[in-house]
C-alpha cells in the first residue's frame, strides 16, 4: 500500500473529507472507521497527504 492512514492521527469520528478530494476514488471508509487507500486505484498524486486536516495520510516506503 503506497499510502497509509495513521490510526493514531485519524480521529475516526467523522466521514473522511479526503474521499471527495481524491481524484481516483481510492479512499475507502466503512462508516466512520479508519480509511484505507485502495492501491489498485491510487495514482500516487499526493493530494490526500496535503489535504488531510490532521496529517494522518502518509506515503509509505
Ligand atoms: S495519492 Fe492521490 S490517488 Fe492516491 S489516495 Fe491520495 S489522493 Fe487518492
Amino acid at each position: 500500500m503506497p499510502y497509509n492512514v495513521s490510526e493514531s492521527l485519524c480521529p475516526q469520528n467523522h466521514r473522511c473529507p479526503i474521499i471527495r478530494v481524491c481524484p481516483s476514488e481510492a479512499i475507502v471508509q466503512d462508516g466512520y472507521g479508519l480509511p484505507t487507500v485502495d492501491k489498485t486505484k491510487c495514482t500516487e498524486c499526493g493530494k490526500c497527504t496535503r489535504y488531510c486536516p490532521t496529517g494522518a495520510i502518509h506515503k509509505t516506503n
